[in-house]
């Protein structure tokens, strides 16, 4: 195992990091007096300005992981532009973009622009690439995902109800989205869409994606979704009526009927990585934020950050902000060497990680600066830790269960014999009952299961413990 990062890796994060502090840090007051004045959803042209320097130098499109044998690609024609960055290379620049919060967008590096690109890249016809994925890797247009519904428990995507019905050439689509981020963007021009093609397949084949323009007739935009108060303009999460949305077929589907599960699979897996990494730079900014205020002030005759209590604070937030840190990076290269499936544990690991180390941390900073503008002076943006809680409270539960299921299966697997047939033997009181309930069997055709027959069975349950000699 090593852990010094390669001349790459240390070329693209000093890069990145270089063009924050030189170019987007002094553009931050800009940036907040542009969002403050005139329309909520309007391009802000600071960062317009920043995007063409962040091209022009290069450092753009970086998300992108190189070709790999192991992702089938629908077209083998498109070439995406970019320097081609490995999930582990790419994870040390997204802890940089995390640090100020619209970097990512300077870069072309953003959510949920990467996941949708992705998709393009992997599922897109050659035609649907020069229509969505060639400006969106310009950065010229954006993008919006849209699966989570208000009617249904949306964590569980399989009880999605949106109707995606053939017609002639067309599809039709019927059916409310909500929490659709990025829809506010004035740029933002195509959805991805998920809903039913076959609501009588099988579970996880009734679903389809589709790539719906979002000036299609019947794309009616009802409200923004404040998080706990805020609007997140320009970006905005939206709630998004479909009603009666006509869309050519060949144009639309992506990769398949009844494939949007696969589809949604491999989209979630690099995103996570990169969400968890700003998080990590969130924490980062938090930590010497705080660190510099506790320095700075006395109390009971010495600086703040002196106290006992303070100290440890500190020290726990070091430690968890290296070890989230370290897990983050061990999920990117697995998918780099194995493979997003493989890496499904620790993918799901860090989604629950990340944020919770991250509003600890912002928490104690918050502490630190007694402020009645705590998370401006913090300089994390209020998004930030609206994020942070948004996603540990109200994200998918899917990332515990898997990391649960995932430690459970481990046992399972090992002991490869049916449970019940051991334990059933255990209980004297009602052991036969417990056999035949357990199974609907006759007790004995149960009992002769077990290893042993039902007169030893008998024996060993009425002798008193065996006797081991002491060494
Ligand atoms: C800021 C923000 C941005 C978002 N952006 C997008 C986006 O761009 N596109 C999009 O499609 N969606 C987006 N979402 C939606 C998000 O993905 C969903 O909120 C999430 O999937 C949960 O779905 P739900 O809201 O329907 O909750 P439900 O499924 O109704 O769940 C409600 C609660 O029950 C819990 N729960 C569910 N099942 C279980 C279980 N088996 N065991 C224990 N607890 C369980 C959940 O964790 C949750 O706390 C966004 C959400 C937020 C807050």
């Amino acid at each position: 195992m090593d852990f010094d990062f390669t001349d790459r890796q240390v070329h693209w994060r000093d890069r990145v990091r270089e063009f924050i502090d030189r170019k987007i840090r002094p553009a931050v007051a800009t940036y907040k007096q542009q969002d403050a004045s005139g329309d909520r959803w309007k391009v802000i042209q600071v960062v317009e300005d920043l995007k063409a320097e962040a091209k022009a130098a290069g450092i753009w499109n970086l998300f992108m992981p190189p070709r790999s044998s192991a992702h089938h690609h629908v077209d083998e024609t498109f070439e995406f532009e970019g320097p081609g960055l490995t999930n582990l290379e790419y994870a040390l620049c997204a802890e940089e973009m995390g640090r100020v919060g619209f970097a990512s967008e300077v870069f072309n590096c953003s959510a949920p622009d990467t996941g949708n690109m992705e998709v393009f890249h992997r599922y897109g016809t050659r035609a649907q690439k020069d229509r969505w994925l060639a400006p969106l890797m310009n950065g010229e247009i954006r993008s919006a995902f849209l699966m989570t519904e208000p009617a249904v428990a949306s964590s569980d995507a399989t009880n999605i109800e949106t109707r995606i019905e053939r017609d002639g050439d067309d599809y039709v689509i019927n059916g409310v989205k909500w929490w659709s981020s990025g829809a506010g963007d004035p740029r933002c021009k195509v959805a991805i869409v998920m809903g039913k093609t076959d609501f009588g397949a099988k579970r996880h084949a009734q679903q389809s994606m589709l790539a719906v323009p979002m000036d299609a007739p019947g794309i009616n935009i009802l409200r923004h979704l404040p998080v706990f108060g805020y609007d997140d303009a320009p970006h905005g999460h939206m709630e998004i009526e479909l009603k009666d949305v006509r869309v050519k077929a060949e144009d639309a589907m992506l990769l398949g009927e009844g494939r949007g599960f696969e589809i949604a699979q491999g989209r979630l897996g690099p995103g996570r990585i990169h969400h968890c990494m700003r998080t990590i730079g969130v924490a980062e900014e938090a930590l010497e934020r705080m660190c510099k205020r506790l320095q700075s002030r006395v109390a009971f005759g010495k600086t703040v950050a002196e106290h006992s209590i303070w100290e440890q604070r500190i020290a726990r937030a070091r430690i968890d902000i290296e070890m989230t840190r370290l897990l983050c990076l061990k999920a990117a290269d697995m998918m780099d060497k194995v493979g997003n499936k493989s890496a499904a544990a620790e993918i799901a690991m860090i989604k629950v990680q990340a944020p919770n180390m991250a509003l600890q941390i912002i928490d104690d900073a918050i502490q630190a600066i007694v402020s009645r503008r705590a998370t401006s002076a913090l300089r994390v943006k209020p998004s930030h830790v609206r994020s942070c809680r948004a996603k540990s409270r109200h994200e998918r539960p899917q990332p515990v269960l898997d990391v649960a299921r995932t430690e459970r299966r481990r046992y399972i697997d090992q002991s490869r014999r049916p449970d019940r047939t051991r334990q059933a033997p255990r209980h004297r009181g009602g052991c036969r009952r417990q056999a035949r309930s357990a199974r609907g069997a006759h007790p004995h055709r149960r009992l002769r299961a077990l290893p042993f027959g039902p007169a030893l069975h008998r024996r060993r349950l009425s002798a008193p413990p065996a006797r081991h000699p002491r060494p």
